[in-house]
């Protein structure tokens, strides 16, 4: 059984990228058959990346890993003997997730001045007042409207004098993906800005907003830049069995526990009651001493039935609005498929002839796949209420919410207020209104994970 495998992208070749072939050998390969087994077993991967910084060009490389939590473990702790030599990110993907933060204080362009302050101490003192605010907040939240108890994982990489940092994951949360984390964290945070100007998203960047998109890169715990080795991210304070790590130092040997509940796409589930003994025994012997199952990112397409077992139900916290646009701004890379492949034909022929007066070319992958894009010949534009001389319009399509807008590619009409507006149901009937309304449905979830997962390339 193989455990893990690399690519890094090779130069040229604009046709693939190693992510890509990362989630299809994780895919392929987290399905595998056991000795004395007719069935399979499916097993968790991870998604991440290493940097490396070239010696005389100061060039960075990335290296993309997939990898079962197991090799992961035994790789991340026994490459280098010190932080300084480890340059690792968890890639996020485009399934289930803890809720988490990453805080970012530039004192360059979030200046004392700006917020009342005198000097860098208070700021500090602020910004402080502000994310333990949150993180109760968020504490709150969880426990109050979804009856679950989580605990922050608190970790810091300060730069005394230029910049304050801080990534905070929570242990024991779970959201459906990463883009329903930060439509909630940007909820949360316009609940507190009026007591905690820091928490402001209009004035102020601490609470980095564009984390929450899929295929975003966040650095490990006990890693460091590979452009800035001497920084690393270390505990500050967390669950209390893991105390004793805070400001432990750089050398020191890692915990795998703290490490595996620091990351956001690996996500512990309570055992299921409802599994047999003997079933018990070989999710305990595939998933290690713990007996605790694991869904990540790539995890749940393949393994439908782990998620029903343990009653997985991801909390959904979406709501569209126009600011969702920074959604085509933000999002990831475009990754044109230049045909109908990726998605049901007979889906993409209904969405072409429902938008038939804009004359369709061709529908492709939008937003990591949270969205469609219908590239049109039409220059009818809605927005600028004529037809422009050499603009298309195209339509985005939301396909959590089923909603779906005209756009421009004239400069003039970018930044104009779309108008959303809703499917007929009787389109999205079969893909999506049962992969929204019910993907709290465990049975439901592979679903629309199917459906994301086939679009995001
Ligand atoms: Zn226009």
């Amino acid at each position: 059984m193989i455990h893990s495998k690399s690519f890094v992208k090779e130069p040229g070749n604009e046709n693939s990228h190693p992510l890509r072939e990362c989630y299809d050998w994780a895919l392929e390969h987290c399905q595998q058959r056991r000795d004395n087994d007719e069935g399979t077993m499916n097993t968790p991967m991870l998604m991440f990346v290493q940097k490396s910084v070239h010696e005389h060009s100061n060039y960075v490389t990335r290296r993309y890993y997939a990898s079962t939590l197991e090799s992961f473990l035994r790789f991340y702790s026994g490459h280098g003997s010190c932080d300084t030599e480890r340059h690792f990110d968890e890639v996020v993907g485009c399934g289930p997730c803890k809720a988490f933060l990453d805080f970012d204080l530039d004192f360059g362009r979030e200046t004392p001045a700006k917020f009342g302050c005198q000097d860098i101490d208070e700021l500090c003192q602020k910004a402080e007042d502000a994310t333990s605010a949150l993180i109760s907040a968020i504490v709150e939240y969880h426990r109050h409207s979804h009856a679950v108890c989580v605990e922050p994982i608190i970790m810091k990489a300060h730069r005394p004098g230029r910049k304050w940092s801080k990534h905070v994951v929570f242990r024991g949360s779970l959201w459906h993906d990463v883009t329903h984390v930060g439509a909630y964290i940007k909820w949360q945070c316009q609940q507190l800005a009026d007591k905690y100007p820091l928490l402001e998203q209009r004035s102020c960047k601490m609470v980095d907003q564009s984390v929450y998109y899929y295929r975003r890169c966040f650095r490990m715990y006990r890693s460091s830049k590979a452009t800035e080795p001497s920084r690393s991210f270390t505990l500050e304070s967390g669950p209390a069995e893991y105390e004793w790590h805070a400001n432990e130092s750089a050398n020191r040997s890692i915990n795998d526990r703290l490490l595996i509940d620091s990351l956001i796409t690996a996500v512990p589930l309570p055992k299921p009651d409802s599994l047999t003994e003997n079933e018990s025994d070989n999710a305990a012997s595939e998933m290690g001493e713990e007996q605790q199952p694991h869904v990540t990112s790539t995890f749940l397409e393949a393994a439908p039935h782990v998620a029903a077992l343990v009653g997985l139900q991801p909390i959904q916290f979406y709501k569209l609005t126009d600011d969702d646009q920074t959604l085509s701004r933000r999002g990831p890379r475009r990754a044109d498929l230049g045909s109908n492949a990726f998605c049901d034909p007979d889906f993409a022929r209904e969405l072409q002839d429902f938008f038939s007066d804009q004359q369709p070319e061709r529908v492709v992958p939008f937003a990591g796949g949270n969205m469609l894009r219908l590239d049109c010949r039409s220059r009818q534009c809605p927005l600028a209420l004529r037809v422009h001389r050499s603009n298309h319009v195209y339509v985005l399509v939301n396909l959590l919410t089923g909603d779906y807008a005209i756009h421009c590619y004239s400069g003039a009409c970018r930044d104009q207020r779309k108008q959303w507006q809703k499917l007929p149901p009787d389109i999205f009937a079969e893909h999506l209104t049962s992969a929204r309304d019910n993907c709290s449905d465990a049975q439901l979830l592979p679903s629309l994970a199917r459906v994301v997962n086939m679009m995001e390339w």
